[in-house]
């Protein structure tokens, strides 16, 4: 475990494991730079951490997959469902982690 610095108001998370293994949270990508689908939906910019990052249960998640109507600004949340599978299979969700050090 260590300790983030970077709007985890100190929470302990996970450690990033080797690349192809399960993504387990640790939030090292999106904290480094905000993916592709953050840029052209959102807005981010080039810096890390990404805009739409989320913490709960001592680990990371992607806030366009959880909450996307908070991100996108829309006026209710009746389509996050949808939203949050079209985001998680345009991200790769499932399929590991994919992030170098
Ligand atoms: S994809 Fe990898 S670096 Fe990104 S949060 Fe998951 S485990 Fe961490
Ligand atoms: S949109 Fe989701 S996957 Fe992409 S950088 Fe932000 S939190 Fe990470």
């Amino acid at each position: 475990m260590f300790h983030l610095i970077d709007g985890t108001r100190g929470q302990r998370l996970p450690v990033k494991p080797a690349n192809g293994e399960g993504c387990n949270g640790c939030s090292y990508c999106c904290a480094e730079e905000p993916c592709a689908t953050a840029v052209e939906y959102i807005g981010a910019g080039t810096e890390g951490p990404c805009p739409a990052l989320e913490f709960e249960d001592g680990r990371a998640w992607c806030g366009l997959v959880r909450h996307a109507s908070r991100y996108l600004d829309l006026p209710n949340d009746w389509a996050d469902q949808i939203l949050g599978e079209m985001f998680a299979t345009a991200l790769g969700a499932g399929r590991g982690c994919d992030a170098e050090l």
